[in-house]
């Protein structure tokens, strides 16, 4: 973490953008700001949310979905703390069969891939996501302390859309997590 407060001179203008999201992940640019913007822990659930179909519940999400993927618990709190401070939902996910799992259940809008994961590892996990139809849309950034090229070239191979070596800095995080939200 840098101490000049990067995190607060790009909160409110990310923040902002980001809330104001409506479409797929795939669709580029915003369409406009919805009625009313609350973060989805603060979303009543209505008789109508149970009815709809599961797409158009994935679409209502006040703030796009980000999952986690990372086994060290303090890196996990750090990115919550960080992605939930600057508006965004998270998911959490300590291994692999947990993120797979998740992935399926929650279909998240990006997700933040730790490589070195006990059992299956992050390089793994993405080859999984990538071979399922239904997930494979969504883009993985690879984390990871390991900062050779080749690292780097073996996170691309796997399906990983972009590759952060940490330590990573509150600014690179967030500037990556706006680019592939957009
Ligand atoms: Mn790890």
């Amino acid at each position: 973490m840098t101490t000049d407060s990067p995190r607060l001179a790009s909160h409110a203008p990310l923040s902002r953008s980001l809330l104001a999201r409506k479409g797929s992940a795939t669709a580029s640019g915003f369409a406009g700001a919805p009625e009313l913007v609350l973060p989805s822990a603060a979303r009543l659930a209505t008789d109508d949310d149970a009815r709809a179909p599961v797409e158009t519940r994935i679409e209502a999400r006040a703030a796009p979905l980000i999952m986690i993927v990372e086994d060290n618990a303090l890196n996990m709190k750090m990115m919550t703390d960080l992605l939930e401070g600057n508006g965004f939902c998270t998911l959490p996910a300590v291994n692999g069969p947990q993120a797979l799992a998740a992935a399926r259940a929650e279909r998240p809008d990006l997700i933040v891939m730790d490589i070195e994961l006990p059992g299956l590892s992050g390089l793994e996990v993405t080859r999984r996501l990538k071979a399922d139809a239904g997930l494979m849309t969504i883009p993985v950034i690879a984390v990871s302390a390991m900062a050779r090229a080749e690292d780097a070239a073996m996170a691309r191979q796997a399906g990983c859309a972009d590759y952060l070596v940490k330590p990573v800095s509150v600014a690179d995080m967030l500037s990556i997590v706006a680019r592939f939200l957009r």
